[in-house]
């Protein structure tokens, strides 16, 4: 039985649990390859104009693997974390990715709440149980899966460079290089080290969040406020880069709110697209990274 998991979206995050889940249960997990310019033509070619370029992707990534698998496994997560949600066209995935591309596989599609181990476990129990029957097994996989998972650091985190900057956005946008072109290269060939959320405890990005007039809901506005206001408050940086999806709600709410919040603290949005141009993405990096570097040499 080969399972096909598309490399969009959470997969940049939760990829351990997946892969070791479905493996234990013995079958055969098949990945799409990492984003590249046929993966983004075919999700512009399927998707709806108005998503944003993450959920284009991850069509062309579920294109790419829709004749090579017998299951496509599209995560319905709708939530990581109690009383929060996450952007409901992670909830709509499944049917836009059905209605959208041609002769699908069928598809796994429970929803996932990921906000407490039991509700997780349920999960692993119901889709488990379509490919092995022991419940031991299915009861080990997920252990398996579990442990991988936890024992997975994701995040960025360059100590050596003098200069560093906060890197804020959703994962899918941050660790996808093709869609973000490069940007972590880009910035460390220009001196600049990058630290991300998961290197910053979530205690004191909560603690952030919780300043706002009302704590936020959606689980990534949390995130990026937490950490954005965490690594301006205490000088953990030079400034901020955020990495915007064009289209996106969260992102355009919390751009603002970060902005509000930091003041005058160096900050710079880059919104992508798929129309998004790399030459006026490295003018836009290259001018803010001189400002950075011209305000470090004033303070020696
Ligand atoms: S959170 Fe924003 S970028 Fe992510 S899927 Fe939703 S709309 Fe797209």
């Amino acid at each position: 039985m080969r399972i096909g998991i598309p490399k969009g979206l959470l997969f940049y995050k939760y990829h351990k649990f997946y892969v070791n889940f479905f493996q234990s249960l013995g079958a055969e997990v098949v990945l799409s390859p990492d984003t590249n310019k046929n993966i983004l033509n075919e999700g512009v070619k399927y998707c709806v104009d108005e998503a944003c370029v993450p959920i284009k992707i991850f069509h062309g990534h579920c294109a790419y693997l829709k004749d090579k698998c017998d299951f496509i496994f599209i995560p319905r997560i709708m939530k990581l974390y109690e009383n929060e949600y996450i952007c409901p066209k992670f909830c709509g995935l499944v049917e836009m990715v059905q209605n959208s591309i041609p002769n699908m596989p069928p598809i796994i599609s429970e929803p996932i709440y990921a906000d407490n181990l039991k509700n997780l476990k349920k999960w692993a129990f119901k889709v488990g149980i379509k490919f092995n029957k022991n419940i031991l097994i299915i009861n080990k996989a997920f252990n398996t899966a579990l442990k991988n998972q936890q024992g997975y650091r994701s995040g960025l985190n360059n100590n050596k460079s003098k200069i560093k900057v906060a890197l804020i956005g959703h994962p899918y946008n941050l660790y996808d290089s093709y869609i973000n072109m490069n940007l972590v290269e880009k910035l460390n060939k220009l001196g600049i080290g990058v630290i991300t959320e998961e290197h910053v405890g979530i205690s004191y990005i909560n603690k952030e969040s919780e300043k706002l007039f009302k704590k936020p809901f959606w689980t990534f506005a949390r995130n990026s406020y937490g950490f954005g206001s965490y690594m301006a408050e205490n000088k953990l940086a030079d400034g901020i880069i955020y990495i915007s999806s064009f289209a996106c709600g969260i992102d355009s709410v919390v751009v603002d709110l970060i902005k509000n919040r930091v003041e005058d603290f160096p900050f710079l949005e880059l919104k992508i697209d798929e129309q998004t141009g790399e030459a006026g993405f490295i003018t836009r990096l290259e001018a803010f990274t001189d400002m950075l570097k011209r305000k470090e040499a004033e303070v020696i």
